[in-house]
């Protein structure tokens, strides 16, 4: 049965893109699913679990069949009461438990999924597999379900926010430009925007509106290019840099707040911007205490008084032990901090901090189905080896026919097409299919 999750191009829908068959294949004994969702100005993920509580809960049911799990635990936050309202009766049946969370910024990362849901703590950059147990996105959950009836990975669900006129979550075949996208949304009430892909905590900045939805797209949010988020996320590496170098005051507030640190993981950014001061040798001295980050982006975007960048100074640092071939390895037990729940940052607070107040809103559930004039479907949009063409220039494909394939023993799944219509082109980076009646 995990064969067909590969075959139908099953892969984490929660951002990680990593092919799910594998997670199917483990033996685990607490399944746990992920409904947190904590990004701001993100909700497709309750929209997905009002809209197809059934499809979720009989995932999750398949795959704690599949993985021997005897525990399945689901989270969600307690405020979507309409959402847990939908799930309850179908996990009951199922005999699997609601865990309510409060709305706290990072409550969906595993490590903290994990020890909510079991007590238990994930070993230092280690898997919930190593702990006994297995994660995965309500989305995920949903595309299982469908792949065991049958029906390949076409479409991604996302939400559309910030300035467009009609926020809201909806389908949207995968391969679809973002231009497309935000028409579909209604469009945006300014040009003078950039869209924060997925989220504004963990997203990525994009300008480029050709670029296209993929299989871990979770989210489009349009913002003004004056907005601070906007103007931080463009200040170029070299000034962030120079600026921490010469204003970071060692408050250490950047630690304290670390949810990682929190939880017992020997992380410290604080030291990890000491390393800035360094040119050619002693910056590896701090570079270890970044190895357990997990570029949640508290510390840059909520802790630091100063505005400083010690979440980016972090991924540079984890850069450079890889360049060095170094692996940091925590000794000391794994204790949790005693002021662990007195720290957690409410998503209320991170959105007043952030300056996303004004954007703030629901994302409703819009049914219209979205029809891209073509789509362009990369061939690398998973954790493992890019798929392989199996179609040529000119052929006429169907929706669901599969388009690109990688061998049974290589990591990665199978990809197919999200309309019906003609190969328009292949390179190779993807496969673009022009619309039928385009
Ligand atoms: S919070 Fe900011 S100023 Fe304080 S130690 Fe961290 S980076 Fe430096
Ligand atoms: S981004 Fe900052 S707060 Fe988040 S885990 Fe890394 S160091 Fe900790």
């Amino acid at each position: 049965m995990s064969q067909q999750l590969k075959t139908m191009g099953v892969v984490g829908a929660g951002g990680a893109g990593f092919p799910t068959y594998v997670k199917a294949s483990a033996r685990v004994d607490t399944y746990l699913a992920n409904g947190a969702e904590c990004e701001p100005l993100v909700h497709k993920d309750v929209e997905l679990m009002q809209q197809y509580p059934g499809e979720i809960a009989s995932g999750m049911a398949r795959m704690m069949e599949l993985t021997g799990a005897t525990c399945g635990k689901f989270g969600v936050k307690e405020k979507n009461a309409r959402a847990v309202e939908a799930l309850r009766p179908h996990l009951a049946s199922r005999s699997i438990e609601l865990l309510l969370m409060g709305d706290f910024y990072p409550a969906g990362d595993e490590y903290e999924l994990v020890y909510l849901a079991t007590g238990r703590l994930i070993p230092p950059a280690g898997l919930p597999l190593q702990v006994g147990c297995a994660v995965n996105n309500v989305e995920t959950l949903y595309n299982v379900e469908r792949a065991m009836q049958g029906q390949p990975v076409v479409d991604k669900f996302l939400t559309v926010a910030g300035l467009v006129k009609r926020p809201s979550s909806f389908w949207v075949p995968i391969g679809t430009s973002f231009r497309e996208v935000l028409a579909r949304a209604g469009g945006t009430s300014t040009d003078d925007f950039a869209l924060m892909i997925s989220g504004v905590m963990m997203g990525k900045i994009c300008f480029d509106l050709d670029e296209v939805v993929t299989k871990t797209t979770g989210a489009l949010i349009a913002l003004p290019r004056d907005h601070s988020l906007i103007r931080r996320e463009t200040t170029s590496n070299e000034a962030q840099r120079r600026i921490g170098k010469s204003a970071c005051d060692q408050c250490s507030y950047c630690t304290e707040m670390c949810p990682r640190y929190l939880l017992g993981y020997e992380i410290q950014p604080h030291k990890v911007m000491r390393s800035l001061g360094f040119n050619k040798t002693g910056a590896e001295l701090w570079n270890p205490w970044a190895e357990l980050c997990c570029s949640c982006g508290l510390c840059t975007l909520y802790a630091c008084p100063e505005d400083l960048y010690p979440r980016e100074a972090c991924e540079d640092a984890k850069s450079d032990m890889r360049a060095a071939n170094y692996k940091f390895k925590q000794e000391a037990p794994v204790r949790v901090h005693p002021m662990k729940e007195g720290r957690r940052v409410p998503l209320k607070l991170l959105r007043r901090r952030l300056k996303l107040e004004a954007y703030e809103s629901e994302a409703p559930f819009d049914p219209a189905p979205t029809k891209p004039a073509r789509v362009r479907i990369k061939l690398s949009q998973h954790v493992g080896q890019p798929a392989r063409p199996v179609v040529s220039p000119g052929q006429r494909v169907e929706r669901g026919q599969r388009i690109a394939t990688v061998t049974e023993t290589e990591l990665g799944v199978d990809l197919h097409a999200s309309i019906a219509g003609h190969v328009s082109s292949i390179t190779s980076d993807f496969v673009e299919i022009g619309a039928e009646n385009a």
